[in-house]
């Protein structure tokens, strides 16, 4: 199904950032009519809310939800906290191979209460240092590593039926073919480094808007050469000008409307 793309941008509020355990507010139930199993993509640049919104949308949608980004977040981290050199693929594929059982650990399911390895703080505070930010793109460009995770990410969607997942090629690669709903996030360089630094200074840690930026910056860029695309059946969605709330409803909308499309093909 093709969906063509749309870029949505209403005067809204300021960007509402989430930290911690999402709960869905009453009267925002799972939305009813939606096949049994589908997958749902979210890709796009870094820290555009791709994580916290996309936990959301899997909960209104009663999927599970897979976030990508930490899967090589953790490579990288593992590989800075064993002192593997991070140009060394195959030591890091060993390392993750070793530690973590396939792609279970990384999906947070309606089964589980949406729990998970990234429910706990110091483990999400361990994937989200400055270093894991400086070194995780480089780390993300190892072929066999990637060829790794995505065969982990598919056998998480056929184990859990319904997904929502984040990352910078699912859409365009993972589940290209598959997916009933493909969305590319984008947002202002400016407003997406106040929004990380926001979520820093929330949790405690100094934060620096500044090198924030430049990191965004230069990570889009490397993802961009080999792993980030922007494919024309993808809904492109700019996130700069609205709330949380805003996307994940619009999000929402979009794959009611997908699924709608798909029942009447
Ligand atoms: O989304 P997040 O910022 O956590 O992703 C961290 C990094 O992991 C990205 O900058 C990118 O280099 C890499 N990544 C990737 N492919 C994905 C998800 C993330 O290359 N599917």
């Amino acid at each position: 199904m093709v969906h063509g793309a749309i870029a949505m941008s209403g005067a809204a509020n300021q960007h509402g950032t989430q930290s911690g355990p999402v709960i869905v507010g009453a009267g925002a139930g799972i939305v009813s009519g939606l096949p049994a199993k589908f997958v749902v993509t979210i890709d796009g640049q870094a820290a555009t809310g791709k994580s916290s919104t996309g936990l959301r949308l899997a909960q209104r949608l009663g999927a599970s939800f897979l976030d990508t980004g930490a899967m090589y977040r953790d490579a990288t981290a593992l590989a800075l906290e064993r002192r593997v050199p991070i140009d060394d693929a195959q030591a890091i594929i060993r390392l993750v191979q070793a530690e973590r059982t396939e792609g279970m650990q990384w999906v947070r399911s309606p089964g589980n209460g949406y729990a998970g390895l990234l429910q706990s703080p110091e483990f999400v505070e361990r994937l989200r240092s400055a270093a894991v930010d400086a070194a995780v793109s480089v780390v993300a460009k190892h072929k066999a590593l990637r060829e790794l995770l995505i065969d982990w990410q598919r056998r998480a969607a056929v184990d859990h039926g319904r997904l929502v997942t984040e990352g910078r090629d699912q859409g365009s690669v993972v589940f290209k073919t598959s997916a009933l709903c493909k969305f590319f996030l984008v947002a202002s360089p400016q407003v997406r480094a106040q929004r990380r630094a926001e979520q820093l200074t929330a949790r405690g840690v100094l934060a620096d808007v500044g090198a924030i930026e430049a990191n965004l910056v230069s990570r889009d860029q490397i993802d961009a050469s080999h792993a980030m695309r922007f494919d024309e059946d993808m809904i492109e969605v700019n996130t700069t000008k609205l709330t949380e709330d805003q996307v994940v409803d619009h999000l929402v909308t979009l794959v009611r409307q997908a699924a709608a499309d798909r029942a009447s093909e």
